[in-house]
């Protein structure tokens, strides 16, 4: 196979998309309520409201000035003057250059520039109406459904549509980020003490497990992913102390409950033959890494891989930027896969040697290939573009440098693309778990 054919198969085969934060499409009918934290805007600003920002204020935009970007009430034409200059700096990163793929898919312009940000936004304002998600991911973007981890919720997210947006149960509220007061009333239940927080966990995962897809922690963004086994006998006084004053723990003690917890929900997701999705490697946002911290991500991995051999674990964004020691987790751990959600923008050329090289060490069952890891739904069939751009690469390559049979690249493409994605996860199964499984029209028209 020529890389024209390989390229062509790519855009033809539909993507199982395994990692997104995609808002409930309600959220974005509705109107946006002020002009804090992350809105669901209806102008050109949307394009840089979610990682595309990061690379502006690391090029020099001022933070307040940024701010402007998802303000409903400031005009397109201030928001152009802010983000302008800025665009231009860092246009040829990832992030940015989704943007191009972005307007070029949805609105077919080339650019972003000062002479289309009106119409561009007057278009995307337009475009918003009941059932536009269908059109934009299936039609667009070829994608056969997503997996979210929708951040409007704390634990699990009844969405409007279950075929398209299947849910992770988050377990972070139950474990590493723990949130009793919102979780017990979420259950109806009063927690005095670990058994009782047991039982919480229990409901949680009897009530979402059946309809959730996976399960996900990103607590990596927060601590070391160190879990060590705490026994129960030995969590319950530090739970009790917990419970009489979260305050005053200290870190190691806090840490013992944190560790004691997560093992128990990887133990009640393995019931619930729920996949563990683990957040690893680069931290979204500007200016706060703690790149040692990061560093220890993959071989902290191993401790987990070894305790739960029969819990499958994702291995998100590839750990970048230590994607070597993720490759080599892959080869080792029959229950390790890797994930490349959210890796082809961060750095898309790493991202090709990644699947490069993966595919020499590591069994070709073991990767999953793309998760647009965004927030706004318009932003995902550009990522989409730029993974199978990528992907159509690294194929290539491996076959013009006669590292790959050209005979073998439609079974491995259907294999990257979408197949381990149904192995591992059991999207069918899931969907029957629903009383209304959506059905809604697709409204192609309203695209393009
Ligand atoms: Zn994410």
């Amino acid at each position: 196979m020529v890389s024209s054919e390989i390229r062509n198969l790519i855009d033809r085969t539909p993507f199982v998309d395994t990692h997104e934060h995609i808002w409930e499409e309600t959220t974005r009918l509705s109107a946006p309520t002020g002009d804090g934290g992350r809105q669901p805007i209806r102008d050109f600003g949307i394009f840089f409201s979610h990682y595309s920002d990061s690379d502006l204020l690391v090029a020099g935009l001022d933070p307040k000035e940024r701010d402007k970007i998802g303000n409903p009430n400031i005009d397109v034409d201030e928001k152009w003057r802010t983000v302008g200059p800025f665009y231009e700096k860092a246009r040829h990163t990832g992030y940015l250059q989704n943007i191009r793929e972005t307007v070029r898919m949805l609105y077919g312009e080339d650019d972003l520039r000062e002479d289309n940000y009106r119409s561009i936004s007057d278009r995307l304002a337009a475009m918003i109406k009941p059932g536009y998600y269908y059109p934009i991911l299936r039609d667009v973007a070829n994608i056969e459904y997503c997996q979210v981890n929708n951040l409007q919720t704390t634990i699990f997210m009844e969405t409007q549509y279950p075929d398209l947006l299947c849910q992770d149960l988050s377990f972070v509220a139950l474990s590493t980020g723990l949130n009793i007061e919102a979780v017990s009333k979420l259950a109806n239940r009063d927690v005095k003490s670990l058994k009782d927080w047991h039982e919480v966990l229990d409901w949680c995962f009897a009530t979402y497990g059946p309809r959730a897809i996976a399960v996900k922690n990103q607590s990596a963004y927060g601590r070391r992913i160190d879990y060590e086994k705490v026994s129960a006998d030995d969590a319950v006084p530090l739970f009790e102390k917990y419970l009489a004053n979260p305050k005053n723990l200290p870190m190691d003690e806090l840490k013992a409950i944190q560790d004691h917890l997560f093992h128990y929900c990887v133990e009640k997701a393995t019931e619930f033959h729920l996949p563990v999705k683990l957040h690893t490697g680069y931290y979204a946002g500007s200016g706060g890494m703690p790149l040692h911290r990061v560093r220890n991500n993959a071989g902290d991995m191993c401790e987990l891989l070894k305790a739960h051999p029969k819990t499958p674990f994702v291995i998100m964004h590839i750990t970048y930027p230590y994607q070597d020691e993720a490759i080599a987790i892959a080869k080792h751990y029959p229950n390790a896969y890797v994930d490349l959600c959210w890796a082809w923008i961060i750095n898309p050329l790493a991202s090709v040697r990644f699947v490069k090289e993966f595919l020499m060490a590591a069994p070709a069952n073991k990767l999953l290939t793309f998760g647009g890891d965004y927030i706004p739904v318009e932003m995902v069939p550009g990522h989409a573009q730029i993974a199978r751009k990528g992907l159509a690469q690294a194929i290539s390559e491996l076959v013009e440098e006669h590292w790959i049979d050209g005979a073998h690249v439609p079974a491995l493409v259907a294999r990257l693309m979408r197949g381990n994605a149904h192995e591992l996860f059991d999207y069918e199964g899931t969907l029957k778990n629903w009383k209304t499984p959506s059905v809604v029209k697709k409204e192609p028209a309203t695209v393009g």
